[in-house]
């Protein structure tokens, strides 16, 4: 089957590879993407952070080809993807955006199924996936399936979207800012399922934000880009935190890396006391992240939280975010961190 890709036998997905990739539209002096080089490996999910019109939409879409590029190549899972027909191509590789673009005329069911459907699945295997799928991202199948997307609010119409790029299970996801639309409240919870998902799906997952915090809770790798898709640093949330590699870098990361680094963590990775606690001492839960403990002892203006019969004191919650990210580059092996296995724990 010369149209499919094949996902890596030990994930769920496929790597990608962008070798000297450029775009330059028709009557511009500059080119949009200039000479991008990237290696996404299999399961990875690589964040590219920059801010708008540095060329983040284009250089995903070269890689569906709904954009064609003016030199360069791009393989996913090892195949030339410049040799692939396009419409083929994109039957391979989920797509979500911000605009949603679920089709207002089809019900939620039927937005879901479009690929299933190009790619001749049988009506009852595609109703099967289908109501899988709306479990899979929170929506109940009885409830919404036969409603239209002016039915749904704007999160769940998110949710939608993610459901129809998942279907015909793709080993490679393009995400152009597809939480970009909602509120802070839906966004948070949008991302915390998305990334219960991956850690299950392990699909190759190119995530594009200009929201640096989404970038840092998300990415095994963020890619922060300068203008024309140059890549500025490519590296783990921690290291990027920890050691941006020049001033526009920095300037993402913000005065507060400390404080961003301790969302990397939850209090469940950090070993505290079983010390009893005081009365009206804050409980978090051991998936909070030392942000939220720290929060919740600013709040209730004390020094400690307890978690179950643990306590975590504020110098232990110290102690902890002074070593959290601190972790020299070469103390991970280079192959661990090409094969996608070190995560962010967050
Ligand atoms: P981003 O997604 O990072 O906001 P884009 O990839 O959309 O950036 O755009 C990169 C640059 O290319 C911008 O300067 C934009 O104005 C330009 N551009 C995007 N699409 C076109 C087009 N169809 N024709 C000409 N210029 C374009
Ligand atoms: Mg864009």
């Amino acid at each position: 089957m010369p149209n499919t890709l094949t996902p890596d036998f030990a994930t769920g997905g496929a790597g990608i590879e962008l070798i000297g990739l450029s775009k330059r539209y028709a009557g511009q002096r500059d080119p949009a993407v200039d000479s991008v080089n990237l290696q996404v490996a299999a399961g990875e999910l690589v964040v590219f952070v920059g801010p708008s019109g540095c060329g983040k939409t284009t250089t995903m879409k070269m890689i569906n080809r709904l954009i064609e590029p003016t030199s360069g190549s791009i393989r996913v899972g090892g195949r030339d993807v410049l040799a692939m027909q396009p419409d083929q191509l994109r039957r391979h590789i989920g797509y979500a955006i911000q605009q949603v673009g679920l089709f207002p005329h089809m019900t939620i069911a039927e937005n879901i199924g479009i690929v299933p459907r190009l790619l001749k699945w049988s009506k009852a295997r595609v109703a099967q996936r289908v109501e899988e799928l709306l479990h899979l991202v929170g929506l109940d199948p009885a409830m919404h399936a036969r409603r239209y997307p002016r039915q749904l609010s704007g999160g769940q119409q998110q949710r939608v979207g993610v459901a129809r790029a998942l279907a015909a299970d793709p080993p490679v996801m393009l995400m152009d800012e597809p939480f970009g639309a909602t509120d802070p409240i839906t966004r948070a919870r949008l991302q915390d399922e998305f990334l219960r998902l991956q850690r299950e799906l392990r699909k190759t997952i190119i995530f594009v934000t200009h929201d640096f915090e989404e970038a840092i809770k998300l990415g095994d790798r963020i890619a922060v880009l300068r203008e024309r898709s140059h890549i500025a640093q490519l590296d783990t949330p921690a290291r990027i935190l920890a050691d941006p590699a020049d001033d526009y870098v920095a300037s993402f990361v913000g005065a507060d890396a400390t404080l961003k680094r301790l969302a990397l963590h939850s209090v469940g990775e950090v070993t505290g006391g079983a010390a009893p606690a005081a009365p009206g001492t804050p409980v978090v839960a051991p998936t909070a992240s030392l942000r939220e403990a720290l929060n919740a002892m600013v709040a209730h203006g004390v020094e400690q939280v307890s978690i179950g019969a643990m306590t975590l004191t504020f110098a232990q919650l110290c102690a902890a975010a002074r070593t959290a990210g601190a972790v020299p580059a070469q103390s991970v092996p280079a192959a661990e961190q090409a094969s996608g296995l070190v995560h962010n724990g967050g």
